[in-house]
């Protein structure tokens, strides 16, 4: 089965909108799929009250990534197939989005100080309906001529100890967990080796990740080499984690993060959707 449970749309910093991105699912042969959006479930409840009538198109559940802080790391955690109208998962989003508005005021402010004004309302047009976030300001500095390219953005910008690099506090990992836990999903850690962690730290990050409710681990993505993919199965077959796969698309831009670029999920390793279908 084809399954791609870590995906952007235009209700974070995706470039497709939901219709869009299921039809580019269903052309890559996708079947089971989520919009894991950043901090929000925008995506969903536009599918949800304008259902699409998209034939052979995959099945959506419930998804978010929800941006945590573990040891002063930023550790992202996806909530999937939970029930979408809880009480938590709302209060999640709530929280978060509060967290987010404030921090892009803060970067506006650092580049305001830097001599690059409007940068709020220039990041705003490119989110669209989302909230601002460093993506969009990183677009902004493009179209201002201040950077090439939005990489080149977080290298100067955004990146530890650049001028515009403003910390967050996010949510514990913990309550991150929690969250989903209660609204009756599961937890997946997104993207283990994205953390750059030594190997003992990322061990201590699986098995705590475990400790608070975490059920899943993201094993099978576009860009793992066949080593890494081999570990982190291994470390999931010991620990008893269910594996999951995704492309973690955000833009047809990036043909290295698409839906069809998502290898099999490796042998031995229980799927985290095993029992939704
Ligand atoms: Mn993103
Ligand atoms: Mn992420
Ligand atoms: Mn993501």
């Amino acid at each position: 089965m084809q399954v791609d449970l870590h995906t952007h749309t235009t209700a974070s910093d995706g470039e497709l909108s939901p219709g869009d991105l299921l039809a580019l699912q269903m052309d890559c042969g996708i079947e089971l799929t989520a919009f894991t959006d950043h901090d929000c479930l925008d995506g969903w409840d536009q599918i949800a009250s304008a259902p699409l009538r998209l034939r052979g198109g995959p099945r959506l559940v419930p998804g978010i990534e929800i941006s945590t802080v573990w040891m002063k790391t930023e550790i992202h955690v996806l909530g999937l197939q939970f029930d979408p109208a809880h009480r938590s998962i709302r209060e999640a989003v709530d929280t978060q989005r509060l967290r987010r508005a404030e921090r892009a005021e803060r970067i506006a402010d650092r580049l305001d100080r830097l001599g690059i004004r409007g940068a709020l309302e220039g990041a705003r047009r490119h989110a669209g309906e989302a909230l601002p976030g460093r993506p969009h300001f990183a677009r902004h500095l493009v179209d201002t001529g201040r950077v090439r390219s939005t990489e080149e953005a977080f290298r100067r910008y955004f990146a530890h100890g650049k001028p515009a690099a403003v910390s967050l506090a996010w949510a514990p990992m913990e309550q991150a967990v929690a969250w989903i836990r209660e609204a009756g999903g599961v937890a997946v850690l997104a993207h283990p080796l994205a953390y750059r962690c030594t190997r003992s730290r990322l061990r201590r990050l699986l098995v705590e990740f475990r400790d608070a409710g975490g059920v899943g681990l993201e094993v099978a993505m576009p860009g793992l080499n066949r080593d890494q993919m081999r570990s982190l199965a291994q470390f999931a077959r010991e620990t008893g984690y269910l594996g999951s796969s995704g492309s973690d698309f955000h833009s047809p831009g990036q043909p290295w993060r698409t839906p069809s670029q998502i290898p099999p999920l490796p042998e031995g390793l229980r799927p985290v959707w095993a029992d939704w279908v």
